[in-house]
């Protein structure tokens, strides 16, 4: 588990242990706020603090318990991550025991008494894939959570969530970074300055969603899209070209990560044409996240056909089929439509 206090959530997570020195923490909260703040790694830092033999407090790192946490060994731990096990939705069987359990379930989980005394955690990342029936099963649990047991969800699309769960749950809301605190960890970690800013313009606060947009080489691609959209290259020498970035893209298998590969390329389509769209509308540059790649372009280049055609492609991708061809599409869609130059030489 990683274990550092994430940049600008620390004073919520002192006030948690400090409600748990004084025995009145809740024992069901849900970290809520838009993707990419921190908010699971808050979740993680507030675990390591209350399982701390010298907290609740800031982890020491140094006693057996923050040992044992920092290992992923911690016995009164126990972690739902569908990021990590590349689960789209959170099925039933990992939180009560049915056909085809495996491992421990969260209920049988929470049944057993602390082993070491103290609280016993679940976390779970990205609540909002919990599907309908687990959910039902952990409205259950939230009832009567047990002594010591501390549920922790983290969502960043609480409308996917039952309303039961909602009313049950202690809501702790993360806000996003400003833009000069992104811009500030980005260049402590040695980033390039020449990427730093769009990086950060583009996360909008969320700090994950700027490390992802370096790891995956975003802006890159970005720009390969605007040259698509303007027709400066066609939509096969566009599909060359995002063949040979690299980029760091999550995923056991190769097939997962060329998915994973595809929809982020996708999903920066999707934006580039909506930003397209707003500065056609009139709105100030200021408040266009991609406004630095659109400049000049032509009217109307944002049809609604065109982002259509973009959005059935990227559904494709969510759907299984073949991630280079939903690609393909995308481009052919993006390239301007009298180019024949688009067809594959
Ligand atoms: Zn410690």
């Amino acid at each position: 588990m990683r274990v550092d206090t994430p940049l600008g959530h620390e004073r919520q997570i002192a006030g948690l242990w400090a409600a748990a020195s004084e025995g009145r923490l809740a024992h069901a909260l849900l970290f809520a706020g838009p993707a990419g703040i921190g908010k699971f790694l808050a979740a993680e830092t507030l675990t390591a603090g209350l399982l701390c033999e010298r907290g609740p407090g800031r982890p020491c790192r140094q006693c057996g318990a923050c040992k044992r946490v920092a290992a992923d060994s911690h016995p009164d731990v126990h972690i739902i991550d569908p990021l990590k096990e590349e689960l789209e939705t959170i099925p039933i069987k990992r939180i009560a025991p049915r056909e085809g359990s495996e491992g421990q379930t969260l209920e049988e989980f929470l049944g057993l008494r602390a082993m070491e005394g103290g609280w016993r955690i679940v976390l779970v990342r990205e609540s909002e894939r919990l599907n309908e029936e687990a959910q039902n099963a952990l409205l259950k649990t939230l009832e009567e959570p047990g002594a010591d047991a501390l549920l922790v969800l983290e969502c960043s699309r609480t409308e996917r969530l039952l309303p039961t769960i909602l009313s049950r749950t202690v809501q702790v809301h993360l806000e996003p970074l400003a833009h000069e605190q992104v811009v500030a960890s980005l260049v402590a970690q040695g980033v390039e300055p020449e990427r730093v800013h769009e990086a950060a313009r583009i996360a909008d606060g969320a700090i994950g969603l700027a490390q992802r947009v370096l790891d995956e080489d975003w802006l890159e691609r970005r720009a390969v899209l605007a040259d698509c959209l303007r027709g400066r290259v066609s939509a096969w020498e566009a599909l060359q070209a995002l063949d040979g970035l690299a980029g760091d893209f999550p995923g056991r298998t190769a097939a997962a990560k060329a998915r994973n590969e595809a929809r982020a390329t996708l999903d920066l389509g999707v934006a580039l044409l909506r930003d397209a769209a707003r500065l056609e509308a009139g709105l100030p540059e200021a408040a266009v996240p991609h406004a630095a790649v659109l400049g000049d372009l032509p009217r109307s280049i944002s049809s609604r056909e065109r982002l259509e055609r973009v959005l059935v492609a990227r559904q494709d991708v969510d759907l299984n089929l073949a991630p280079d061809a939903a690609l393909e599409r995308m481009l052919l869609a993006l390239a301007p439509e009298s180019a024949d130059r688009n067809k594959k030489p």
